[in-house]
């Protein structure tokens, strides 16, 4: 049986997350890029085919690394 998506995109993202932990320049970084604009839109994820996301994205959260928690 494989892993439903959600559940395996949650536990990327936590793995993610712990990695970067130790890469306070790329925290950094990434909390100074992926702020929400005056939509609520992240200003970091620009893309040309469709609306960049809305804030907090992934990065976002990524960059939170902190607060989050094991899926
Ligand atoms: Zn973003």
């Amino acid at each position: 049986m494989t892993t439903p998506r959600p559940e395996r995109n949650g536990r990327l993202l936590f793995e993610a997350a712990e990695i970067i932990t130790g890469w306070p320049l790329v925290r950094a970084r990434l909390s100074a890029a992926h702020v929400p604009d005056a939509r609520g839109r992240c200003r970091g994820c620009t893309s040309q085919t469709r609306d960049a996301p809305r804030w907090p994205c992934a990065l976002a959260v990524l960059a939170g690394a902190r607060l989050l928690t094991p899926p």
